[in-house]
């Protein structure tokens, strides 16, 4: 069939990001995928599954949506590509940095485009410290990032990622990056006798110095790290800290801006504006590639003051048909309500996610923002004991759900955390046929154990 000529020849030419290359040699793709409407996908064999993560948390509109296709074929045919270097520049990359400026918190009212989250995050990295070089403070330039980050994987953007993985994986890593703990709300308030103290934002500011400090890069809710809230009040102290002490407030909104929070970017969710923002993903629903870095007025100007040219910028930044496709994307969620519709399946997914918990004893720590979600699985959530780690929980419910045609996400150091992220045109039904299939593969899961 074509399916096993497509594996066949994807096992001998492709090597797959985030993948076990070996695991894939013997077994092949899982799925290789040949179409998409609304939040479901099907693959080559004809088999339709639900997108419960939108892919990688960035298909928001959904798939198949004609709209988007038809603003990306549009733009094709008229100026496919052009340069953004020395100066040159194309209409849809001004008019959707406007628009970016018109729905950004703050004075975030310039854009820095690049084609994707970890290249924005080494941009935001490097304009942070180009900007205390400006200042004067060139000794300014350590970058905090907390436990459990994700910010990606070009060197920089590695660095600050806070899981363990990334940072063995060939030893490649930046200078002046350190780890905060994330979310201990008493310490960054300055309770000094709170035990964490030490590792808290405030601790590691006093132990480095404010005066090497660049700025804290947060993601508003952690997505890779295992869909992390921060608790009430937290991303407030973080903000006043940084005013204290001179640091930049550095947001992460790769997979939280464009509505997947319930609010337009996940800082919106609290009373923060950030002074950068790095944005990608749900900014074209995954319908081209695009990135960018926000920035406030005052880096804007400092750098706008800079008289030579900046020696950063990627190909593919402002590429015209990108662009475009992120304009007509966030002109369907104003359109359509989409935020609106975000919080009301919010509470339709909450509602499924507490009968989960009530129904199996094992599901607990249920958490749903917006359309970001996840639950995790304890062996006894009374005692806190874990599952032992070679049962794999979250990849046994993850592949159990895969075998009901709904795809899904298992994430944690202990592997006890299954995410869901689904397209933001979500349904009711669909929420409920999704819940459903959970519970089986729970059902499923238990079923193995006895
Ligand atoms: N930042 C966050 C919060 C992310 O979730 C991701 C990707 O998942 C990235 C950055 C990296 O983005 P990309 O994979 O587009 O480079």
């Amino acid at each position: 069939s074509k399916t096993v000529e497509l594996a066949k020849l994807d096992k001998k030419h492709l090597l797959h990001p985030a993948t076990n290359p070996k695991a894939l040699i013997d077994n092949g793709p899982p799925i290789i995928f040949a179409k998409g409407k609304g939040v479901t996908v099907t693959s080559t064999d004809d088999v339709e599954y639900i997108d419960g993560m939108s892919m990688l948390w960035n298909v928001n509109l959904g798939h198949g949506n004609q709209e988007l296709a038809d603003a990306g074929n549009s733009q094709l045919s008229t100026l496919a590509y052009a340069s953004s270097f020395k100066g040159f520049s194309n209409e849809p990359s001004i008019l959707l940095a406007e628009k970016l400026a018109e729905l950004a918190p703050g004075d975030l009212n310039s854009v820095f485009y690049t084609s994707g989250g970890s290249e924005s995050n080494d941009t935001a990295i490097k304009l942070a410290r180009f900007y205390w070089e400006l200042k004067g403070k060139s000794e300014k330039r350590k970058i905090i990032a907390l436990t459990n980050a994700y910010h990606g994987v070009t060197i920089g953007a590695q660095t600050a990622t806070g899981l363990a993985a990334y940072h063995k994986f060939a030893s490649s890593n930046i200078d002046g990056v350190v780890r905060a703990t994330a979310h201990l709300l008493n310490s960054e308030l300055g309770d000094k006798s709170d035990p964490n103290y030490a590792d808290s934002i405030r601790g590691t500011i006093e132990r480095e110095g404010a005066e090497t400090i660049a700025g804290i890069i947060i993601e508003p809710v952690q997505g890779a790290g295992g869909v992390n809230i921060p608790p009430e009040g937290y991303l407030e102290a973080v903000r006043k800290i940084c005013d204290e002490h001179n640091i930049l407030f550095m947001a992460d909104e790769v997979i939280c801006g464009f509505g997947r929070t319930g609010k337009m970017f996940g800082v919106n969710n609290w009373n923060v504006v950030p002074d950068m923002m790095s944005i990608a993903k749900g900014i074209t629903s995954g319908y081209s590639q695009l990135g960018g870095v926000m920035m406030n007025d005052e880096i804007r100007e400092t750098i706008a003051n800079f008289d030579a040219v900046i020696p950063h910028g990627f190909t593919y930044s402002g590429h015209p048909t990108a662009c475009a496709i992120g304009l007509k994307n966030i002109e369907i969620l104003e359109r359509d309500n989409i935020i609106d519709h975000v919080n009301e399946m919010e509470k339709e997914l909450k509602k499924g996610l507490d009968y989960l918990a009530e129904k199996h004893i094992i599901v607990t720590n249920c958490r749903v923002i917006g359309l970001l979600a996840a639950f995790e699985l304890y062996e006894d959530p009374t005692s806190g004991k874990l599952f032992d780690p070679t049962v794999f929980p979250a990849n046994a419910v993850v592949d159990a759900c895969f075998e009901r045609q709904l795809i899904l996400r298992a994430l944690g150091a202990n592997n006890q955390i299954v995410a869901i992220a689904p397209p933001l045109i979500i349904n009711k039904e669909e929420i409920e046929k999704m819940i459903q299939i959970i519970d089986d593969s729970i059902t499923a899961f238990k079923n193995t154990r006895n």
